[in-house]
């Protein structure tokens, strides 16, 4: 097939699953396509070996013990990925049969040793991305800068004394905090100390500081939060001499329900050091909010009007916030939220669990708001389960570069109906919906993050 006929096919193909009552300007979708972006949150997997599994692109992966629905549009059985197979790897099929899937499995095999430790510069050229965050433990094998930039995790730092109270609550705590406190170990460890100092102070200066400057240091570009897997987003204002009383006096004994406020009040000033000290070194502070995984998900405590607190105090002024996956279900609380100086929002997650038609309107409304302040942003990972492992033949493991192409391709194509909404409406002209486009892409991280442009 010719090339240019593809690329037709490919975009009726696309505008079909995008159909709306509103569709797309065929010709802006086009442009939009040809735009490389930056993705401003992943759990992108390192190059493995064979039978090898990734441990390090999540704190707090999806606990598996008592799992909750899995949204229909993030299931493995969407015809989506038929059009992500096909794109990357010739998948000329519509099915699932076992030997379509045995040589899917084949291909995708042939490509990952044909292209070895640039296997994941390979998935960035298809994808056309530019620049990926990856939000991981640590890096690994083939995620290098400058394509791959590092967003480690920092909750950590948050749960200094004893947890085993919160762990009681439910078998997804206790596997989140048993994460957290092995992270903390080895953050200790990274620094050369075998144990947490007896003072608050001493911690800051010693452990969280250095922590946040060791990882500047390895190049990240910002820090990452998934509080709200571990309680609510709430936060309080605590002066220094109540928290340094609650650090050095439940330090070394099990925590009681009356210790409860104190030991939150410690984790909220805890957080508001963290929040300022990424200030001062340039690093921005990324926050999980809105819908979560897991079948214990606090939904209520990850709105993100809750943060509103730590946005609006004056002594963070120079923090930057970036509230990810658009706060779904409280997408409308975010747009407004967007006009305060330092926040900002991404499409992650959002394009995973919506459809187009359900997206380009959230995203519309972010766009009348703040175009801005609006971040491209995936959300990709490997999936655990394989497909067809259960009929005994070939399976095939739904890798994050397939999740990644469906994700950008439903970003893309939200965005295009988002902006010719706009501009069939009169509230833009076409040469800005294109000027939106390469902001929400590229343009805005860029700015945000001190990237260098693109050439
Ligand atoms: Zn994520």
């Amino acid at each position: 097939m010719k090339a240019g006929v593809f690329w037709l096919l490919l975009l009726l193909a696309a505008l079909a699953s995008a159909q709306s009552s509103a569709p797309a300007d065929l010709q802006l979708l086009a442009e939009i396509d040809k735009l490389s972006a930056v993705d401003n949150h992943t759990h992108v997997e390192k190059v493995k070996a064979d039978g090898e599994k990734d441990t390090e692109s999540d704190a707090l992966p999806c606990p598996e013990k008592e799992p909750a629905l899995t949204p229909a549009m993030a299931r493995s059985d969407i015809p989506e990925l038929f059009t992500a197979w096909r794109a990357l790897y010739g998948y000329p099929f519509r099915d699932r049969l076992p030997e379509h899937l045995a040589q899917l499995a084949r291909t995708k095999h042939e490509v990952r040793q044909r292209e070895g430790d640039h296997f994941p510069l390979w998935v960035l050229d298809q994808l056309n991305i530019e620049i990926m965050f990856a939000n991981r433990i640590a890096m690994g094998l083939g995620l290098a800068p400058p394509r791959f930039r590092w967003v480690p995790y920092d909750d950590a730092l948050m749960y200094p004394l004893n947890n085993d109270a919160l762990k009681a609550e439910n078998s997804d705590r206790r596997f989140f905090f048993e994460r957290e406190e092995a992270l903390l170990t080895r953050y200790v460890k990274e620094l050369g100390l075998r144990t947490l100092p007896a003072t608050l102070d001493e911690y800051l200066k010693t452990v969280v500081t250095p922590t946040l400057e060791r990882q500047k240091e390895a190049g990240a570009v910002a820090i990452k939060f998934e509080m709200a897997y571990l309680r609510s987003l709430e936060v309080r204002s605590i002066d220094a001499a109540s928290a340094a009383r609650a650090y050095a006096s439940l330090r070394s004994r099990p925590l009681t329900a009356a210790d409860t406020q104190a030991y939150e009040g410690l984790q909220d000033y805890l957080l508001k050091y963290l929040a300022r000290e990424g200030g001062r070194l340039g690093l921005a502070l990324h926050f999980h909010t809105g819908f979560g995984c897991g079948s214990y998900f606090k939904l209520a405590g990850a709105n993100p009007l809750l943060l509103e607190a730590l946005l609006d105090d004056s002594d963070l002024r120079k923090t930057t916030f970036v509230l990810l996956h658009g706060g779904w279900p409280w997408s409308r609380e975010m747009a407004s939220l967007l006009t305060k100086p330092n926040v900002y929002t991404d499409t992650s997650e959002q394009s995973w669990l919506l459809s187009v038609d359900a997206f380009a309107p959230v995203l519309r409304q972010w766009l009348e708001f703040a175009p801005e302040k609006v971040l491209f942003g995936t959300d990709l990972y490997g999936a655990d389960e394989p497909i067809g492992s259960e009929a005994g033949a070939a399976s095939v493991e739904i890798g994050w570069e397939d999740v990644g192409w469906i994700t950008s391709r439903r970003v893309r194509d939200s965005l295009a109906v988002a902006l010719s909404g706009m501009a069939r409406d009169g509230e833009i002209t076409r040469g800005r919906a294109l000027e939106i486009a390469r902001m929400v892409l590229n343009g805005n991280a860029r700015k945000l993050y001190g990237l260098a442009d693109s050439e």
